[in-house]
């Protein structure tokens, strides 16, 4: 099969022929549809995480089932559904994974994101001459792909499905960020700092989970416009305005109950934790570069009782099929987040393009082109 293969940093993808993988014991084969173009891709592309090479990379995939390993005989799932897959693939056995915490699965961190491997230890993926190819997730910029069972979810008819590859990670993040991170309730205000992909998805949950105002925070006017499309109900342009002064002034005064940071950046993080009332929450979903850290002001947080809720991903079993179901009934429109699509051969120009903030909401390869 053909598949986008990170052998150096300094080079960047290429376009190589490797070996079809094959599912084992609960896991399934799909036949990529499409595969969504992460910022957190860009952080192993560009080096500035540290994972083994040569690797796959693309985490959050539609495509059809095209074979079903051993050990299946209760998932539903079956040859010829189409599906989506999460990039947090839950191992399903170990503790954090018994109490629902797929977020928190500790194989998936140990073995897949630090080793690019699947749970027995190994990987899926091998160059023609047998060569050992880590896997980021599923490695869905490829033909075919092999994922978890616990990890996809079945879409339904009505839904397209070079779109619905955003719903594995944009989506299901920001529902994570908005259901599990917030827990946010009927009538609070929100403030969305960073309105890219994972941001766009916030904003269309916070909606949905009936958020009083939706104040969104970007750097460039035309993701402001974007945002508003999808639910906000204000925006502020952090380039021309004091976001504090501006939050505060849409908000009488309070500040939000709930700022998401999306980005990962110091200045990212000191926007969103400005924005908050007292007692307020700050959800940062954005990945940092390596070990990177953000300033926060002690006093301020200690005084007013504020509190910084980190928020990875979403309890993929629960959630995947949540989600799904709220992009099937418009609830998500994950159509209209996808601004670009490329031909598998043109990911690292995508790539390249993501780096340098010229994509707007989510570009994805689809395999059909
Ligand atoms: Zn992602
Ligand atoms: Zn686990």
């Amino acid at each position: 099969m053909r598949a986008a293969v990170l052998r150096d940093p300094k080079i960047g993808l290429q376009t190589e022929t490797i070996k079809t993988p094959q599912p084992r014991d609960g896991e399934v084969l799909i036949k990529v549809a499409a595969c969504g173009m992460c910022h957190s891709d860009l952080h192993v592309i560009g080096g500035k995480i540290a994972f083994p090479v040569p690797c796959v990379l693309g985490h959050e995939v539609t495509g059809e089932i095209v074979q079903v390993g051993p050990g299946n005989q209760h998932t539903g799932l079956e040859v010829g559904q189409h599906v989506a897959g999460a990039f947090l693939m839950p191992c399903g056995q170990c503790e954090f994974c018994a109490e629902g915490r797929d977020d928190l699965c500790a194989p998936f961190f140990d073995m897949n994101r630090l080793k690019g491997q699947l749970y027995d230890g190994e990987t899926r993926l091998f160059g023609v001459d047998g060569e050992t190819i880590a896997m980021y997730s599923m490695g869905g910029l490829a033909e075919y792909c092999v994922i978890p069972s616990t990890s996809v979810a079945v879409l339904d008819d009505s839904m397209d499905m070079v779109a619905g590859s955003i719903l594995g990670c944009a989506a299901l993040t920001g529902y994570g960020a908005v259901r599990r991170g917030a827990n946010l309730q009927y009538g609070e205000t929100v403030a969305v700092v960073a309105t890219g992909g994972i941001g766009s998805n916030i904003i269309q949950v916070a909606k949905s989970f009936g958020a009083a105002k939706i104040i969104a925070v970007d750097v460039a006017d035309d993701k402001l416009e974007a945002a508003r499309a999808l639910g906000a109900t204000h925006t502020v342009n952090s380039t021309t305005e004091n976001v504090r002064a501006a939050v505060f002034a849409i908000t009488d005064g309070r500040g939000v109950d709930v700022a998401f940071e999306a980005l990962g950046r110091p200045e990212t993080w000191a926007s969103a934790l400005d924005c908050l009332r007292d007692g307020g929450r700050m959800v940062p979903i954005g990945l940092g570069a390596g070990t990177q850290s953000a300033a926060v002001e002690i006093n301020r947080t200690v005084r007013r009782s504020q509190s910084i809720l980190g928020s990875y991903g979403a309890r993929t079993r629960q959630d995947l099929p949540t989600v799904i179901k709220m992009a099937a009934e418009g609830n998500i429109d994950y159509r209209s987040i996808v601004t670009r699509k490329f031909p598998l051969d043109a990911a690292g120009k995508g790539y390249t393009l993501l780096a340098a903030g010229k994509i707007q909401g989510r570009a994805v390869v689809d395999m059909s082109l």
